[in-house]
C-alpha cells in the first residue's frame, strides 16, 4: 500500500469516527426522550393518546401520571395492551369506546 492509500484509510477512519459519534449522540437524545411522557418507539410512536385494550381506557401522555398507581403506561406497553388511535385524538378514542383514564384525562364517561 502506498502512502496515498494510507491517507485514504485514515480519512475513512476519521469519517467513521464522526459517524459513530453521531450515532452515540443520537442515542443519547433518544434515551433522554424516553424519559418524557410520550414514547417514540413501538407501539406508541410518539402519539399523545394511548389506549389500554385491557381496561378500554385512554391515557393522555402529555398529562401522564407517573406515580406508581398512576397511568402505568410502561406496564401497559409491557403487557402488550397499548394501542394508538388514528387520528391521535381523544374524540377518536371515545368513538372507539374508550373511557377516560382517571389520572390523566379525568371525567370518566362510565
Ligand atoms: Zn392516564
Amino acid at each position: 500500500m502506498s502512502n496515498d492509500s494510507g491517507s485514504v484509510y485514515l480519512t475513512l477512519a476519521r469519517e467513521y469516527g464522526i459517524v459513530c459519534y453521531g450515532k452515540r449522540y443520537l442515542y443519547g437524545i433518544a434515551e433522554e426522550v424516553t424519559e418524557m411522557a410520550r414514547r417514540l418507539g413501538a407501539p406508541t410512536y410518539g402519539r399523545r393518546y394511548v389506549g389500554n385494550t385491557s381496561k378500554r381506557e385512554v391515557h393522555d401522555l402529555d398529562n401522564e401520571d407517573t406515580r406508581p398507581n398512576g397511568c402505568q403506561i410502561d406496564e401497559i406497553i409491557r403487557a402488550g395492551h397499548a394501542r394508538i388511535f388514528d387520528p391521535d385524538t381523544l374524540a377518536q378514542a371515545h368513538a372507539e369506546g374508550y373511557d377516560n383514564g382517571a389520572n390523566c384525562v379525568g371525567g370518566s364517561l362510565r
